[in-house]
């Protein structure tokens, strides 16, 4: 095996805790095959081709989203959100933040039916493609985070939480332009558990 080789499987799929027509109705097994299996794989794909031979070529994915733009930032950022996206999810869930996050919730945001209002209608209003976020700076302080296209709010010094995806490829297929829709259903199928991990 060539240098090349090797270094052509760095970045990996991150595999889905769950069958993919598991998150049914919320998110459909076709949705899963293609934005898992197409979309992410083709940034994958490309983030291994564009680190070869690079002074990111040992870096991790933080770090590269960090200290990268351009073609190298878009295709990192997207592998960690979607890192971050698809782990946060599991079938049969939703319910309430549990452990240390519902009281921060509720400090924040009033209560938790106030951050589901605050955060979905940050989804809506972000123009084009991009991620609302759930994040919590150093000392624990919690904050809602609007990002155009690949952001995450590790750039600006913040530990992503929560993530929900508004490309048009996350949800077209099962909501067509039905935005607000999607992003309501999706709190039926957050992991909690894994949400509040990251805290
Ligand atoms: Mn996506």
């Amino acid at each position: 095996m060539n240098q090349n080789e090797q270094t052509s499987m760095r970045f990996e799929l991150v595999q889905l805790p769950y069958a993919t027509d598991a998150l049914e109705p919320v998110i459909s097994k076709q949705t899963i095959e293609l934005h898992h299996g197409k979309h992410l794989q083709g940034y994958v794909n490309n983030l291994n081709n564009l680190v070869a031979g690079t002074k990111f070529e040992n870096a991790d994915l933080t770090t590269i989203v960090k200290e990268s733009d351009g073609a190298v930032f878009n295709n990192a950022g997207q592998i960690l959100n979607h890192n971050l996206y698809f782990t946060q999810f599991a079938p049969s869930t939703g319910g309430h933040p549990t452990g240390k996050l519902a009281p921060a919730i509720d400090a924040t945001f009033g209560s938790f039916d106030h951050f589901q209002k605050e955060f979905e209608n940050a989804g809506v209003g972000l123009f084009g493609s991009g991620w609302v976020w759930l994040a919590a700076d150093k000392d624990g302080k919690l904050s809602i985070v609007k990002e155009a296209n690949a952001g995450n709010p590790v750039t600006n010094g913040l530990k992503p939480l929560l993530g929900f995806d508004v490309w048009e490829h996350a949800y077209y297929l099962d909501y067509q332009n039905r935005r607000a829709d999607h992003l309501k259903e999706l709190w039926k199928i957050v992991n909690w558990k894994a949400v509040g991990a990251r805290l």
